[in-house]
């Protein structure tokens, strides 16, 4: 018999097996809490009207087709740059910021992996927060790095800001230490900006590489240079960092798959030999990034009136998210929940992590059909004025 009999039945990914469970169920009420994609009010995705009118100007001008670069589309690496660093970063004035178009936020990571499973050496670990994206396990597991974990969330639901200090401490000097640049992904919970400066600190005196991760700019409070607000600081304070930068939330550019990473050098012939480098990783993988995306960001982001009303959608998306955390929390009360919810009005960004125990969402999804992982997060995009009630009175149904 041929190999392929012999090849096992992989496990299905954590989030993307329970997605496919929503698609398979019939109930004709069920409710999708499961993706980190934005809907708009009704239910719907929400293609961003600057990125179609952006599509419009590149279709009028006949805009081709060829290959990019290794590195990808120069333009919108500048732009996406300064979008991420902000315009006074002096990393980047300074020339001395390497960058390369990734496949997304997870291209961005992987291929951070693959560098620093390159360059560091052997038995570097990367720390990632306990909890995090499950996906940053695999990512750097596969590159050849041990993960392990630091302390993010405590008992109490809030930053656990000291257990994250001591983790930073006792790692071993030159561990990678991930980081959520803003919306922490699963549980909304931010460090605050007192908290990053002793972050920071920590780090620099443990002599640790930080990988920040930027999943979504604009989509904490609504405006893009305050969500970026931790990595000028890091920017600025001398680390030795790397941003995994995505355009996939806060563009709504998920299926095009824009993003960047970036590395801060000491100085721009550094910077070049880390671009040899990171091109001699990406050409034998995949040769080249996909233009269209970066395209769409690019010329958003170059035209000033493009640029604000850009803005303008990403804060709705923003506002409509925290309206409906807002909304949830009034919608359980008025279903007669018991429960303390204000952390779901507190967290921030694409998701609530509402404390539901795994066995609370298996009955959510068996008895109520309403989807979400089983670490009891849910995607607030998911959630508008006609399922709220829906979703609290199932969730109060299962959980009092
Ligand atoms: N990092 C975090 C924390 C995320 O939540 C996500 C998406 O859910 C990503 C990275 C990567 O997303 P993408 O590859 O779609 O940019």
């Amino acid at each position: 018999s041929s190999y392929l009999s012999k090849v096992p039945q992989g496990a299905a990914d954590k989030i993307l097996g329970i997605a496919q469970a929503f698609q398979r169920d019939e109930r004709a009420d069920k409710v999708n809490l499961v993706v980190g994609a934005y809907r708009d009010g009704g239910g719907s995705p929400w293609v961003l009207p600057t990125v179609r009118e952006a599509e419009q100007r590149l279709i009028a001008r006949g805009q081709n087709k060829e290959y990019a670069s290794i590195v990808g589309v120069p333009a919108f690496l500048d732009r996406a740059l300064e979008f991420a660093y902000g315009p006074g970063c002096t990393a980047l004035s300074e020339g001395r910021v390497a960058a390369v178009q990734t496949l997304s936020g997870t291209g961005a990571c992987r291929l951070a992996a693959d560098f620093y499973a390159r360059f560091l050496p052997p038995g570097t670990a990367a720390y990632v927060s306990e909890p995090t994206w499950p996906n940053h396990i695999p990512i750097f597991e596969t590159a050849g790095l041990e993960v392990r974990k630091y302390r993010y969330l405590g008992a109490d639901g809030r930053f656990d800001v000291e257990g994250m200090l001591e983790d930073i401490g006792q790692a071993p000097a030159g561990s990678v230490f991930v980081l959520h640049a803003c919306a922490h992904n699963p549980t909304g919970v931010d460090p605050t900006a007192a908290d990053w400066k002793r972050i920071s600190d920590a780090l620099l005196a443990a002599g640790q590489h930080i990988l920040v991760d930027m999943a979504y700019q604009g989509f904490a409070s609504g405006d893009a240079r305050r969500d970026a607000a931790a990595l000028s600081l890091l920017a600025e304070a001398g680390h030795s960092l790397a941003l995994a930068q995505s355009f996939a939330k806060n563009f709504g550019l998920y299926g095009e798959r824009v993003g960047s990473l970036s590395l801060v050098c000491a100085d721009a012939a550094e910077a070049s030999r880390v671009e040899s480098q990171l091109k001699l990783l990406i050409r034998p993988m995949y040769s080249s990034p996909p233009i269209h995306g970066a395209l769409l960001v690019n010329e958003v982001l170059s035209d000033a009136a493009l640029r604000a009303q850009y803005d303008d959608e990403c804060a709705s998306m923003a506002r409509r998210i925290s309206d409906m955390r807002a909304l949830l929390v009034a919608e359980l009360s008025a279903a007669g929940s018991q429960r303390d919810w204000s952390h779901v009005t507190d967290q921030i960004g694409m998701f609530a992590y509402t404390g539901l125990t795994a066995a609370q969402c298996d009955a959510l999804m068996e008895e109520h059909a309403v989807y979400l992982t089983r670490d009891g997060r849910i995607s607030m995009a998911g959630v508008n004025e006609q399922n709220a009630g829906v979703i609290a009175a199932a969730i109060v149904a299962v959980a009092g």
